[in-house]
Order: structure tokens, then C-alpha cells, then sequence
């Protein structure tokens, strides 16, 4: 080890100027020419034991004192640290001049140069944070969940143990129930217009409340969702997270705990055979029974659907001209990708039913599909819905089969999608290509960013100044 031979090097320089001698004198007493033992003290090169034990006896400490890995003073150790910056790829790739820490390099010199360089692997670190890297691991992520059938029976045990101690037995859980729940945990939920705007939520560990957004905002189910989360965070001891994979982690758990909270398993169990059994499934029974939205009813579905009623099935979150938002199956449908396997903002093909129902004119029920494909044939129940700026449709669906246990299973409706084949939808017709090929000119629209990088600060996406200057105003405030 370089660095090892380094510290030494710097231990024994330390221990022998403390002792008040000159490379010579120690030298004499050991027996070296001074050169050599000067390539010592520089980390150039290792001493034998046999002249390590003598180095020590001469010093008058020990030889485990001397192979220390600690540098001995801040001078030594920024030294150190300049050498193996350095060395490094990415200062060695710049091509500049290597700085020698000679007695003429002031200590404010040595920190300065090496403060700079400290901060410039920071900001290399964070740029590799790449939306590349970003989507990477959300790829990952969905591949594991596949393989556990989107499946997670632990925090679903978690959940339900949570929600027993409220006593909460039937029904839509109420906002006074998640307030007990966050009591239960040693927590207040608290209610504040003055949120920093980068968080959902903020969490003071050390008074016990949780801070959310006004509960006068529309949309009551995600305020309860959203203390939830809050509170997942806590039951199931998540650390800061360090990178974008354990980010994204932590995201899936804390959404599958609350929507686990909000549809408990047994009783969510039941519900879904029960409609089975009189093959009459619908996702939007199961989103007024449990009073949550037709996308966490849906994506609770398919948490549940494989293990316990026997089903494969597939999800889609589709955003008109936007393309795929969310997505997921185990049942053989082929969602498109890209090259790396992510379908974030993939076109879904126009024959199937998450884009043919923005179609539609009368949008108030469910619409029902088979699709063939050559994946094979598929029926779907999507339900098309506008969120803040975006229209979308939510599908859920089941192979050929499978259709028989839902409500929707006896729809006309039918399309033939060979997707990815570009003759299947991507290709205009001829006519209309000769009319206009040459004669178009469109403003293409800008996505919003499904992901992006692993923001700096405390906490990924949340901006330190805020959020301390408000967890401060508050903790003055109310105590
Ligand atoms: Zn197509």
C-alpha cells in the first residue's frame, strides 16, 4: 500500500525530529546512509523489520507505535492527502503539474490546494449521479420487483400490525386513525402552510411531530398517503440515503407501506377473492372500498394479485403525449423499453387501450379491451383521469385467460397490435406522407424529467437552507 508506506514514512519523520536528530544521526544509530532512509520517511520505500525494529529502539517507541495507520499531525495528514489526490484519475487526467509539499508550501497553502481538490472529486462524484445512472437503477429496481411479483410481505406484515393497534377494523382508513398510528410511533402530525417547497413532508426527530402540507388541500387521500410515508421512513429505520439505487428504495417502501396501511393485506385479501369468486374483480370496487385513488387501488393490485389470488397481470400509467409514466408485469406483455430496458416515457402502441381510451368521448366509466399481440392476448379495464397538468390513463390487465374473473370480460371491443413493428402504428399512411413529407414543421413539446439526478444537500431534492430554517421556525414556535 503507497498510502501505508506514506504514513509511515511521515511517522518515523515525526518521531525523529521529536527526538531532536538529523537524518544523519539516525542514520549512524541504525546504520543506513541517510539517502536511504530519506526514501523512507518519503514512502518511496519499505524498511525490513530488522531496520524498523532498530528505527524504533533508536527513537525510543515501539515498532506498533511506528506502523500506526494514523498520520501524526494535520501537516503530515494533508500531505498524505495532496499525494494520493494527486494520483488520482481524474486530477492526473487535467495534465497539470504535480505540487511537491516541500517546507516552502505554507499550512494554509497545503489546505487550500487540498480543500480545492477534495471539492472537485465531490462535485465529479455528484455528476456521475447522471439521469443515466438514475434510470439505471430504476430499471434494476423494477427488474427485482418482477422477480418478487411486486410483492414485499414484510412491510405488508409491518402495515397491518400498525393498524390493528388502532383498533381500525373496516372501511376507509380515517385521517383521526393515521394521526393515532403516528401517535402510536411517538409523532404529532402537524399541519403548515410554509413547507419548504422541495419537501412533501418533514420529519423532527427530535420533538416527535411530522410536518405536512395544509389539510384543507384537495385531495384528502394523499394527505393521509403522504403521513404515511412520513412515518414508513421511521418504522422501517431507513438511513440517509447514499445513493440514487437506495433513493429510489427507500421511495418503492415507503409508497408500498402506506398504500399497505391504506388497503391492509387480509382484509384487501378477502375483498379481492371475494370478487373473484363471483368473477366480478374491479379495480374500481376495490379503490371505493378502501377510499383511495383509482392508481393505488390499482397498483395495490398488483402487490397482491400474483400471490394470493393466482393472477399475472400488468400495470400502465400513461401520460397523454408523454408516454409511459409508471409500468409493470409479470404476465408476458411486453412493455415497450429503450436499449437499457427503462420504459419511462415510451410510446405505447395507439392500438392499445391506455392510448385508444384517450379516445373516447365519454370517459366516465371503465373501459374494457382485448388486445392481441404477439405476446399473446390480453384484456384490460383502464380508467383515464387528469391530474395537475396531465391527462392519463390507468390500465390494469390480465392475460386472455384470466379475463373470466373481471367485470368488463363480455366488452366487443378488440384491436390487433404488432408493436414493435413499425407497420403497426408508427408508419403513416402513403397517401398522407406524399401530402405532407417536406411541408411540416412541429414544436416539439418538452417532457417533464421522470427522473433526475441525486440532488446535492442533506437529503436528496430538498434544499438544506429551507429545510433547517424551517424545522427551526417551528420548533421555537409550538413547543
Ligand atoms: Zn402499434
Amino acid at each position: 500500500m503507497a498510502s501505508d508506506m506514506m504514513i509511515l514514512g511521515k511517522r518515523i519523520k515525526h518521531f525523529r525530529i521529536s527526538a531532536g536528530m538529523t537524518l544523519e544521526q539516525l542514520g549512524d544509530a541504525v546504520g543506513v546512509v541517510p539517502s536511504q532512509l530519506s526514501l523512507i520517511e518519503n514512502g518511496k520505500r519499505e524498511p525490513k523489520l530488522s531496520l524498523l525494529t532498530s528505527i524504533a529502539s533508536s527513537l525510543s517507541v515501539t515498532v506498533p507505535e511506528l506502523l500506526s495507520t494514523e498520520a501524526p499531525d494535520r501537516r503530515s495528514e494533508l500531505e498524505i492527502e495532496l499525494e494520493r489526490l494527486q494520483q488520482s484519475e481524474l486530477y492526473t487526467s487535467l495534465n497539470l503539474p504535480a505540487v511537491r509539499s516541500t517546507k516552502g508550501l505554507t499550512d494554509d497553502a497545503l489546505e487550500a490546494i487540498v480543500g480545492l481538490h477534495k471539492e472537485m472529486e465531490r462535485r465529479a462524484r455528484q455528476s456521475i449521479a447522471t439521469p443515466e445512472e438514475a434510470r439505471r437503477a430504476n430499471t434494476e429496481l423494477q427488474a427485482v420487483m418482477r422477480e418478487k411479483n411486486n410483492y414485499l410481505p414484510e412491510l405488508d406484515q409491518l402495515a397491518e400490525d400498525l393498524v390493528k393497534r388502532t383498533g381500525h377494523e373496516s372501511g376507509a382508513l380515517m385521517h383521526r386513525t393515521v394521526a393515532e398510528m403516528a401517535n402510536l410511533l411517538g409523532f404529532e402530525l402537524i399541519f403548515v402552510d410554509d413547507l419548504p417547497s422541495s419537501a412533501r413532508s418533514v420529519t423532527d426527530t427530535a420533538n416527535g411531530r411530522i410536518y405536512l402540507p395544509p389539510a384543507s388541500i384537495p385531495g384528502g387521500h394523499g394527505l393521509r398517503a403522504m403521513a404515511l410515508q412520513a412515518m414508513a421512513h421511521r418504522v422501517l429505520g431507513h438511513e440517509k440515503p447514499h445513493t440514487y439505487a437506495e433513493f429510489l428504495k427507500q421511495r418503492l417502501e415507503i409508497n408500498y407501506f402506506a398504500a399497505a396501511c391504506l388497503m391492509p393485506r387480509s382484509r384487501s385479501v378477502a375483498f379481492l377473492q371475494n370478487a373473484k369468486k363471483e368473477r366480478n374483480i374491479a379495480i374500481e370496487d376495490f379503490r371505493d372500498a378502501f377510499g383511495v385513488t383509482h392508481e393505488a387501488a390499482a397498483l395495490r393490485f398488483t402487490n397482491l394479485a400474483t400471490e394470493h389470488l393466482g393472477l399475472r397481470t400488468h400495470f400502465l400509467r400513461v401520460n397523454q403525449g408523454e408516454g409511459i409514466f409508471r409500468g409493470y408485469a409479470n404476465d408476458g406483455l411486453r412493455i415497450p423499453a429503450d436499449a437499457n430496458g427503462s420504459i419511462e416515457g415510451q410510446v405505447v402502441c395507439r392500438k392499445w387501450p391506455a392510448r385508444v381510451a384517450f379516445e373516447r368521448t365519454n370517459r366516465t366509466n371503465e373501459f374494457y379491451q382485448y388486445t392481441d399481440t404477439p405476446g399473446g392476448t390480453f384484456w384490460d379495464s383502464t380508467q383515464t383521469g387528469t391530474g395537475e397538468k396531465e391527462v392519463f390513463s390507468i390500465s390494469v390487465g390480465v392475460p386472455f385467460d384470466d379475463a373470466k374473473w373481471f367485470r368488463g370480460r363480455d366488452t366487443d371491443n378488440r384491436e390487433v397490435s404488432t408493436c414493435p413493428n413499425e407497420a403497426c402504428c408508427k408508419i403513416p399512411a402513403e397517401d398522407l406522407t406524399q401530402r405532407w413529407a417536406g411541408n411540416a414543421w412541429p414544436s416539439a413539446r418538452m417532457h417533464a424529467h421522470v427522473l433526475s439526478p441525486l440532488p446535492s444537500g442533506t437529503f436528496p431534492g430538498v434544499d438544506d437552507n429551507e429545510l433547517f430554517a424551517f424545522l427551526e421556525r417551528h420548533a421555537n414556535a409550538g413547543a
